[in-house]
């Protein structure tokens, strides 16, 4: 008998509807002879709402009361699914991530799991339960206090849960039909990829692909546990995770030269203008940011103005740590010396992702003319192995992607990415 680790996004179980829906879904599964282990979401934009609802009795909540607080959305859905499959006359038991063995530290809101032991859910599916759990939760090792794992987090329980129960598959449950060339959203010709590499699948994650968390990938890569992205609404074959095409399950497919164009509207660049061209510099100012434990993406540092001596040094950072980063660098301005700061949050990252660029040479230029045919201009440009990215105006975002989208050959003849309900999560 297989065991089947299945995750449900909160948009496929936003209402009673989509729960009743899921249930079927999770009972068919089981039905064909799994075990099945299910990992669910908060329903709909529940875990939204909490955060709203905190803001308004305090700026500043608490992180353990916070964290206390946005785990109710999923203990919600669990419960009720629990109470459909039930209803459907099957055996269901509900756990929340604490009762699951859900071991993290003690870093509320975007706690790490350290450890799993999911004694009670193998008791749970051993005596013939489908066992739920409540995704995005843990407890901590040290205080037992409840935390949560970041937004998204749902997707790394469902892969940590698979790992410690040695699951045959990890079944991600979404509102499109797996991982696509682009995002379905906005190229509406994006290709759905039937395997994808783990390697290529991070750099997608980390490009801005919202598909599946980049931490998730992460763990399902050190355990090697392959995931299965599909649609909880169509019931089509999605994409495959995996280190191996020839993963279960997965057609034989080849390795594709370039696996995607991700974009990601989130960043916002600083541009510290007129820093003095001497050793230590660069240091000084990115000492700073790191001290406020900012994690920035892109650098650039421009040629100095021999007549001046100066130059300019851009990165882009979270939108979310703009102002923390302008504050903390203004302070630093009398001691480096440095003229003024630029910040600019229209701006987009779009970024071109393959293995196979690493062998065939031509894919900067085909990437950077195709992007000077639509009219699109570059701010910045960085590079790993298998990925380049670029910076542009936020306003470009759409047609640039389409165009790149288009140049490698990436665009689906037939069939039109569908989008089944949700907001990419
Ligand atoms: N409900 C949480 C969130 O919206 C966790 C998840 O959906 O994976 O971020
Ligand atoms: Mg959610």
């Amino acid at each position: 008998m297989s065991l089947v680790v299945q995750k449900y996004g909160g948009s496929s179980v936003a209402d009673a509807e989509g729960i009743k829906r899921v249930a079927k879904r999770i009972v068919e599964a089981k039905k064909n002879g799994n075990q099945v282990v299910v990992v669910v979401s908060a329903m709909g934009d529940t875990t939204d709402e909490l955060i709203d609802l905190a803001a308004q009795v305090s700026p500043m909540p608490a992180g353990r009361e916070f964290d206390m607080l946005l785990t109710a959305g999923e203990r919600i859905s669990m419960a009720l699914l629990a109470m459909a499959i039930k209803n459907l006359g099957h055996a269901a038991q509900s756990f929340t991530g604490s009762q699951a063995g859900v071991i993290t530290d003690s870093v509320h809101t975007k706690a790490r799991i350290i450890d799993v032991t999911p004694g009670r859910i193998r008791t749970s599916v051993d005596e013939g339960n489908i066992a739920i759990v409540a995704g995005f939760q843990g407890v901590s090792q040290d205080k037992k206090d409840i935390t949560t794992l970041g937004r998204g987090g749902s997707d790394t329980t469902a892969v940590a849960l698979a790992a410690a129960l040695e699951a045959d598959v990890c079944e991600i449950y979404t509102d499109v039909d797996g991982v696509f060339t682009a995002d379905p959203r906005v190229v509406k010709k994006a290709r759905k990829i039937d395997w994808i590499s783990f390697e290529d699948m991070l750099e997608l994650a980390s490009s801005g692909s919202k598909v599946l968390l980049h931490r998730c990938v992460e763990y399902a890569r050190r355990y090697n546990i392959p995931i299965h992205v599909r649609s909880s609404f169509s019931g089509l074959p999605g994409t495959w995770v995996s280190n191996e095409p020839h993963a279960q399950g997965a057609q034989k497919v080849e390795q594709a030269i370039i696996s995607g164009v991700a974009h990601d509207t989130s960043e916002a660049k600083v541009t510290v203008v007129g820093v003095p061209d001497k050793p230590g510099e660069a240091a000084k100012i990115f000492r700073t940011i790191a001290d406020g434990q900012i994690n920035i993406d892109m650098i650039v540092q421009n040629v100095s103005a021999a007549s001046t001596g100066l130059t300019d040094i851009s990165f882009t950072l979270p939108k979310t740590d703009g102002r923390k980063v302008i504050d903390a660098l203004e302070k630093i301005k009398p001691t480096v010396g440095f003229e003024s700061l630029r910040y600019d949050d229209q701006i987009a990252k779009i970024s071109l992702v393959g293995a196979g660029m690493k062998t065939n040479p031509g894919v900067t230029a085909a990437f950077f003319e195709a992007l000077s045919d639509a009219g699109v201009n570059i701010e910045l440009i960085s590079t790993s192995e298998i990925r380049i990215s670029v910076v542009t105006r936020a306003d470009d975002v759409g047609e640039a992607v389409r165009a790149v989208h288009t140049a490698f050959g990436l665009d689906s003849e037939t069939d039109e990415a569908v989008v089944y309900g949700g907001t990419g999560r």
